[in-house]
């Protein structure tokens, strides 16, 4: 990784201001202490990707629990705005794009209902590309952030959703483009009920907001966090270990792997991403950093409150600002 990159990511201290913390880029979210308002920070993140599923409604719900993932990563639970981003293809001719980008803004909008912000659409841009995200943005007193940089040795690291949504999205397609990969899947004995059922399930989870753990970080007095996006869970789980005040190594133990995404990576021959944490997520979980003892209270509140489950998936150790995924890794079917 570049070293002028890393140490873009280290906290400052803004010396002028209190000694208030602010987060530059490299991290989640833009931390920025107002320097009229003492008491308030904004914390801010621009994300935006491009399509994975051929449901625009359900594309919509994912980007924005996508975008908003950046800001509940560091413990904020309440959104004030999001300013959508969202561009139609060029190709697209004019009845595709008044039929599409509606149902695209409408899950956008409901998953900001449900995030309890509102959105702005301003404008949409007409790009080779379609590509959809925000600028999600939130006014807040310091005592709503969680910086991550205070993991400790002897913690414990959580994980909010399942790994594998990448592979799972794109099983459904090489199903309906019945392509070579399909046919090696069939032979395997994979159905069309599997197919349905990974891709079902990582749909879900992709739409599911981090809010509930989020909160549960401030409950439990969590050291920090990260959200797993496209660097995978050891790529931001290195990016996590790199920030801490601390010289510490996150060790990764446990993957869990939406059931079937094992074996259809097996058939595949894609294991060498997917079993070292490397695999592309999609609106992924929190991997987050916690005591070993309100781990487990953390986990049951999840379980019972979000109507989902959460894995310990690791732990924290004295060392040298890095993550490893360790050789004895325990594959988890979830
Ligand atoms: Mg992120």
């Amino acid at each position: 990784m570049d070293e002028n990159y890393l140490q873009s990511k280290e906290l400052q201290t803004n010396h002028g201001n209190n000694e208030k913390k602010s987060i530059g880029i490299g991290m989640d979210s833009a931390v920025v202490p107002l320097s009229r308002y003492p008491d308030l920070f904004l914390v801010q993140t621009v994300d935006f990707f491009y399509p994975l599923t051929d449901d625009p409604y359900l594309m919509g719900k994912i980007a924005l629990a996508n975008v908003v993932s950046d800001l509940y990563a560091v413990g904020i639970i309440h959104v004030d705005k999001i300013k959508m981003i969202i561009s139609a293809p060029t190709e697209f001719t004019d009845k595709q794009r008044d039929t599409v980008v509606p149902k695209i803004i409408n899950g956008f909008k409901d998953a900001a209902a449900i995030a309890k912000c509102t959105i702005d659409v301003q404008n949409v841009a007409i790009n080779p590309w379609c590509i959809i995200g925000g600028i999600a943005t939130s006014i807040c007193h310091e005592s709503e952030i969680i910086y991550p940089d205070q993991l400790q040795d002897g913690d414990v690291l959580i994980l909010t959703k399942a790994l594998g949504t990448q592979l799972a999205s794109n099983t459904l397609i090489y199903w309906k483009d019945q392509s070579d990969e399909w046919k090696k899947l069939s032979a395997a004995g994979i159905t069309l009920e599997d197919v349905k059922y990974v891709s079902d399930r990582a749909v879900e989870q992709m739409c599911f907001l981090n809010v509930n753990a989020a909160e549960l970080m401030h409950k439990y007095n969590a050291h920090g966090a990260t959200d797993i996006t496209g660097f995978g869970l050891l790529g931001h789980a290195n990016n996590l270990a790199a920030f801490q005040k601390k010289n510490l190594t996150l060790v990764i133990n446990t993957l869990p792997i939406i059931g079937k995404v094992k074996q259809i990576a097996e058939v595949l021959g894609r294991t060498q991403k997917l079993f070292n944490g490397l695999a592309v997520e999609t609106s992924g979980g929190l991997l987050i950093g916690i005591s070993r003892e309100n781990a487990t209270k953390f986990c049951e509140d999840y379980n019972t409150s979000s109507h989902h489950q959460c894995w310990i998936v690791g732990f924290v150790k004295e060392g040298e600002k890095i993550a490893k995924v360790s050789s004895n890794v325990k594959i988890l079917e979830v």
